[in-house]
């Protein structure tokens, strides 16, 4: 007389099967809405706050939007592929007392090849200033000897494919 709970085996149509269903159903779209979502807040900061160096170089297809990961309190997210190992990374910082933040980062590759070093975008004279450090390196970062920089950075393939 003891009851397990094991998983109901629904019968095709029926009622309940039909609502897990919908709420898969739903829970996609959801995804899909905030990978749009995200891709147009990223597209709509660079028109705003970078309208002379970001917005000129990027198309709005250049973004990849990501859903919320709700388990590490992630944001939707969006990132751009800039080529030789850079991304841009757009999210917005959510809280209480300030509302939404928008979070611009530049993400380099270290010279080391096993790291990569992230750059918080204040602005367009932020963006010119690492820009132009790049530009003499390439377009990566050299390897500071402590290594704390570039090994504090997850590789970003592995934080948005999860
Ligand atoms: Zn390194």
């Amino acid at each position: 007389m003891t009851e397990t709970l094991e998983p109901a085996v629904l019968p095709h149509g029926s009622p309940l099967a039909r609502l897990f269903a919908i709420a898969a159903e739903s829970a996609t779209v959801g995804e899909v809405e905030q990978r749009d979502a995200a891709e147009l807040t990223a597209g709509h900061h660079l028109y705003t706050q970078y309208s002379d160096t970001l917005d000129r170089a990027l198309e709005p297809e250049d973004w990849n939007g990501h859903p919320s990961v709700k388990t590490n309190r992630l944001e939707a997210s969006a990132v751009a592929w800039l080529h030789g190992g850079l991304w841009l990374h757009h999210t917005l910082d959510i809280s209480e007392a300030y509302g939404a933040r928008d979070v611009l980062t530049l993400i380099v590759p270290c010279a080391c090849g096993t790291g990569y070093v992230e750059y918080e975008l204040e602005d367009e004279d932020d963006l010119i200033g690492v820009l132009t450090d790049l530009r003499r390196t390439g377009g990566h970062v050299w390897h500071e000897s402590s290594g704390e920089e570039c090994a504090s950075v997850p590789d970003p393939h592995a934080q948005t494919t999860k």
